[in-house]
């Protein structure tokens, strides 16, 4: 029974084993629980606090292991415990078999002892004789068979004795021996009294036998089932988190639209800081509007591409609104009155747009385009004009809706640029133009003569100086009035105006007396410009009312820089004293302040 020991022993083992493992189990089984039912809670209250999804499955995978270990010690442990009670069955058949072999046997002998008597076949004798031999033999092996078992020991070991017994008696028998009943009627009760016990051992381990195969299946299907339950949890939170995770991802990809699209306005502001920044540079540097116009059309170009577009200003009558820069291809061109535009009559920016607004503007000289916009232009109040930007699609509408505000601030900046250049232009005029004839001022001609002879003085060129008067004007002013004095002043500076070159600067000297400033010009030039203003005061008319006057005269003197004087005053000096000698010598001419004889 040496094996059946060791089966103890590793049953032993096993059983200890699987006590470990089932209290480790349990320990950890409780933690996963709980885990469990925390992960639950928090997955039903969505609870706020954060939780690691792969702590979970760490978890769950744990979890899973566990259970797979601790069903594997057991359906291994109950096999284990299968073979063992099914071994022992099989023991006690063994036992039952020699029994009965036994039995067989002790029969047997009786059976040959008393045919011998009977017949006196010696034959029957030997096989007799051979059956208590055989006896002996299955004692022997009974008694190893049941070494474990100290009631069956004893009882075999009676057998064992009663067999050498019945082995003695045949081997002195003879025809006139007694049957040996009592030998062999001991050791029948030997075997019966073991066979009963064996029964009862066979039916015990049978019943164990059982007991382990039901315990087997029950253990084997429950942890079937518990290995299912971890396999679904573990399923559940793979599911879980997958989702999860598609969520965030679907999450993540909108946050990196979002941020796509925050960049990209973003980007989009940028540039067009910048190009306000620039166009505000640009047009701050502008020396006057006609810059400033096209430089405008360039940088509206820049920030509305896509586009075309006119700027269009109200003109002084402000009846007319002329386009003074464009880009791409308008169709708009010069037109009246004001309100023909929908934005300058609405006075704010106004789309024109299919499903927006069907009305369109008149100041179109072709066929009116579907998408386009009016935006005023205005400062300090005051509408300056309107900016038409074209759009050829839906495309280039939004574009345009993005940058407005750029648009609103850039013009802004054109409009307070036009107001600052004009408010220069006319406080310029003021201080160095006469207000009457629009001519360079006398404080104005005083540092440009100044200037000029300084240039001729550095160049070795000459100067001439003009000085012109107009003839009997007291009498005019007194005969026509002051108001036809004045148109007569105004039509002389007119006449002055186309009568010189660009740099030649005319000046209204004071009252009706005027000065031309001529660089860089001969005696002769000077002389023969002198003419030609005569020629031209003599065809000039004006009007006032529905009078006109006519027939005027000047009178000129002519000094020159440097023959007739160096400075300032006495070159006014001179080409007064030419004048003085055009009046004396009856008006309507020039005198050359050199040509006067040096008696006067
Ligand atoms: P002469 O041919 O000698 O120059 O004769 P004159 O009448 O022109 O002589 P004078 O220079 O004395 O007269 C100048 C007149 O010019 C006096 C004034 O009535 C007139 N006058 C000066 N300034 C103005 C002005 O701004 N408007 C008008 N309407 N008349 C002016
Ligand atoms: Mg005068
Ligand atoms: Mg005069």
């Amino acid at each position: 029974m040496a094996h059946g020991l060791d089966a103890q022993a590793s049953t032993r083992s096993i059983l200890v084993s699987f006590l470990f493992a089932l209290r480790y189990s349990c320990y950890l089984s409780k933690g996963f629980s709980t885990a469990c039912g925390s992960l639950m809670a928090k997955l039903i209250k969505r609870s706020r606090r954060s939780y690691s999804a792969i702590t979970t499955l760490i978890a769950a995978a744990s979890g899973a292991v566990l259970v797979t270990v601790v069903t594997g010690l057991l359906v291994y442990n109950n096999t284990q415990q299968l073979i063992s009670a099914n071994k022992w069955v099989e023991h006690t058949q063994e036992v039952l078999s020699t029994l009965q072999r036994a039995s067989l046997l002790t029969e047997r002998i009786e059976y040959r002892s008393r045919l011998f008597l009977l017949t006196g076949d010696e034959d029957q004798l030997n096989r007799a004789r051979t059956a208590a031999n055989q006896l002996v033999t299955s004692a022997t092996h009974l008694k190893t068979l049941v070494s474990d078992n100290p009631d069956q020991a004893g009882n075999v070991e009676k057998l064992a004795n009663g067999s050498d017994e019945l082995v003695k008696a045949l081997d002195g028998f003879n025809k006139q021996s007694e049957l040996p009943t009592l030998e062999i009627q001991h050791c029948q009760q030997i075997v019966s009294v073991m066979t009963d016990t064996e029964q009862s051992l066979l039916k015990q381990r049978d019943e164990r036998s059982q007991r382990s195969i039901f315990t087997s299946v029950t253990t084997e299907a429950g942890a079937v089932g518990l290995w299912l339950l971890t396999s679904a949890v573990l399923l559940a939170f793979l599911v879980r988190d997958a989702m999860r995770r598609e969520r965030v991802e679907r999450k993540i990809k909108f946050t990196n639209q979002h941020l796509e699209q925050s960049v990209k306005a973003l980007e989009d502001r940028a540039q067009e800081a910048t190009l306000l920044t620039a166009a505000r540079d640009e047009l701050q540097l502008c020396m006057d509007v006609q810059q400033l116009y096209g430089s405008a059309s360039r940088r509206l170009s820049f920030l509305l591409p896509e586009t075309s577009g006119s700027l269009c200003m109200i003109d002084n009558s402000r009846q007319v609104v002329e386009v003074v820069s464009f880009w791409g291809t308008t169709t708009v061109d010069d037109f009246n009155p004001p309100e023909a535009c929908c934005g300058l009559r609405s006075g704010q920016p106004r789309w024109r747009q299919p499903g927006l607004s069907e009305i369109h503007c008149t100041h179109f000289t072709g066929e009116a385009p579907e998408c386009y916009v009016c935006v005023p232009i205005a400062a300090h109040g005051s509408t300056l004009g309107v900016l038409y930007v074209q759009c050829a699609d839906e495309a280039a509408v939004q574009a345009v809706n993005r940058r407005m505000d750029g648009l609103r601030q850039l013009l802004q900046i054109l409009a307070m640029s036009v107001a600052t250049l004009n408010l220069q232009s006319k406080l310029e005029n003021q201080s160095i133009r006469d207000a009457l004839t629009g001519l360079f001022n006398r404080h104005f001609m005083q540092i440009s003569l100044d200037r000029e002879l300084s240039r001729a003085a550095r160049k070795k060129q000459s100067l001439a100086v003009l000085m012109l008067d107009m003839d009997h004007f007291k009498r005019f002013n007194d005969t026509h009035g002051h108001a036809a004095g004045d148109a007569g002043l105004q039509g002389l500076a007119n006449v002055l105006k186309s009568s010189i070159r660009p740099e030649d600067i005319a000046c209204r000297y004071g009252g009706e007396e005027f000065t031309i400033l001529l660089p860089d010009i001969t005696v002769e030039a000077a002389y023969q410009r002198a003419e030609t203003i005569l020629q031209a005061v003599s065809h000039m008319s004006v009007s006032v009312g529905s009078q006109t006057y006519s027939a005027f005269t000047i009178s000129i003197g002519i000094a020159l820089y440097p023959n007739d004087g160096e400075t300032p005053e006495q070159l006014l000096r001179c080409a007064d004293e030419a004048l003085y000698r055009s009046k004396r010598q009856g008006r309507n001419q020039a005198t050359i302040y050199e040509n006067i004889p040096t008696t006067r």
